[in-house]
């Protein structure tokens, strides 16, 4: 029992080879002893196909492959699929939806798929939107989707749900859904959101409800673990080049230009690196992860004159994450679910890099920032992310129909797995700046590591 008074979600069980973790619960296990039926795509003549696909409840996904012969099997995670039982009745899904934390491409398509998903698939006819995020189930009305009402929403950036940050209260929000008698809650956002999934997980556990809850994570900055990407991730890098473009035209029309570019990743700097490698016309890439300084020898203002000589003009991208302790006065204030604000590093780097070359008139430089944040952010999904995001709200449907709950829909290894929340919440993703993906990205900008700051000088650390 954990201090919820709820049983653990892990339980090691005997497997080939090692051990397997059996990550997540099955409701008729946990919480109620559910009747099975068998699974309505089986009857259904337009996915008779499916037949040979139901998932096997003992197929699992290894997190990691382990190469050495002797170590265990390593974590696995249920795959996620339809299975030959389901534990509820389709006339009997009472499901809801909701949307929380910042915007992300593809939200539209996931609250699209899940609505088609149930209905198409499983027959669920009740599906309801909660406006606004987490506050919405006690503070908003709700509303009715259907596939119709949906149809074209994937076409549209944004939430057609709306969002929120704050107003997190698991008990006033899981006696809404005792009140409501909803038995499929499908909650989509970021690390802040799977949080708060997995809290009303536990309250819903510890009252015994008959309700599943699944999470679909959500965060552009790819910054979730586990997971081999989220979703909105490739849309973003891809619109990014916009923005690098338009830097690169204004800092190659004029003498020693400097196009700055400030992209999303507090934490993480996987879209400033994936966008730099993306578009070749980038010099110099800074992300949180990788610390940096700007005096002296092999700092940043070293390596902008020096760039400026060769070419007469540069691209520099930075995470918006990145060179926060650089940054003089330290802003202490907290957004509504409590993230900590983040000072403007674009705004800093542009006033210090003219301000440095205007001195002593080092250089004429020409300097142009471009924020492109929520232009980005706002688009819907491209291609790619569109197929995402429905095979993960497929996947969250195909779970909460089986009777599981408690888990984050997510591709681990190039599989559709079934992860239990805390897997999700207890660390964030990182670019590993000892890996091959940042020395690939450091030789095709060809930029200094910033690993040798001379002595005395401030380094950028995380
Ligand atoms: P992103 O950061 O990618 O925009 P997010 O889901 O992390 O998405 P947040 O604003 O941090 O966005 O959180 C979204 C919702 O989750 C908010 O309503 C917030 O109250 C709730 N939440 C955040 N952290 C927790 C937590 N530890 N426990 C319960 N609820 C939480
Ligand atoms: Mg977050």
């Amino acid at each position: 029992m954990d201090s919820n008074g709820v049983d653990e979600q892990m339980k090691l069980v005997e497997g080939a080879g090692g051990y397997v973790l059996e990550d997540v619960p099955h409701l008729s296990d946990y919480i109620l002893d559910l009747p099975t039926y068998p699974n309505p795509l089986q009857s259904n003549a337009a996915y008779s196909v499916v037949r040979q696909y139901f998932v096997d409840e003992d197929d699992t996904v290894p997190q990691k492959i382990v190469v050495h012969k002797d170590s265990p099997r390593g974590t696995h995670f249920r795959r996620a699929g339809p299975r030959q039982k389901v534990c509820f009745k389709s006339a009997d899904v009472r499901a809801c939806i909701v949307t929380c934390g910042g915007l992300c491409p593809g939200l539209n398509t996931v609250i699209r798929e899940i609505v088609c998903g149930l209905h198409f698939m499983y027959g669920v006819k009740e599906v309801t939107g909660v406006n606004c995020g987490f506050r919405g189930f006690y503070s908003r009305n709700t509303v009715t989707l259907t596939p119709k009402s949906v149809s074209d929403i994937h076409k549209r950036g944004g939430t057609m749900l709306g969002t929120s940050r704050g107003g997190h209260d698991t008990l006033k929000i899981v006696d809404n859904i005792e009140d409501r008698e909803i038995n499929q809650v499908y909650i989509i956002g970021g690390d802040g959101t799977q949080k708060g999934a997995s809290a009303i997980y536990k309250e819903i556990r510890r009252r015994g409800l008959k309700v599943a809850v699944a999470g679909i994570p959500k965060t552009i900055d790819n910054d979730i673990p586990v997971i081999d990407k989220s979703f909105g991730f490739d849309t973003a890098v891809e619109e990014a080049q916009r923005a690098i473009n338009a830097a690169h035209v204004e800092a190659t029309s004029v003498e020693n230009g400097i196009g700055l570019v400030k992209l999303m990743g507090r934490y993480s700097g996987f879209i400033a690196m994936y966008a730099t490698l993306a578009s070749r016309d980038v010099d110099c890439c800074l992300i949180p992860e990788s610390p940096f300084y700007l005096e002296g020898k092999g700092g940043l203002y070293e390596f902008i004159a020096k760039r400026l000589t060769e070419n007469g003009h540069m691209v520099i991208v930075v995470a918006e994450g990145a060179g926060q302790d650089l940054l003089a006065e330290s802003i202490d204030q907290q957004d509504a679910s409590g993230n900590k604000l983040l000072k403007d590093v674009g705004l800093w780097m542009s006033l210090k890099i003219k301000e440095h070359f205007a001195k002593e008139s080092k250089m004429d430089i020409t300097l142009k920032y471009i924020d492109p944040t929520y232009m980005i952010r706002a688009i819907p999904a491209n291609a790619s992310d569109n197929v995402y995001s429905t095979l993960l709200a497929q996947s969250a449907v195909h779970g909460a129909m089986a009777g599981y709950t408690g888990f984050t829909a997510g591709l681990v290894n190039g599989r559709q797995t079934y992860i239990p929340f805390n897997r999700i919440t207890e660390r964030q993703n990182k670019v590993v700046i000892t890996d091959r993906m940042w020395a690939r990205m450091l030789s095709s900008t060809n930029q200094p590591s910033f690993m040798n700051p001379p002595k005395g000088t401030t380094s950028v650390t995380e």
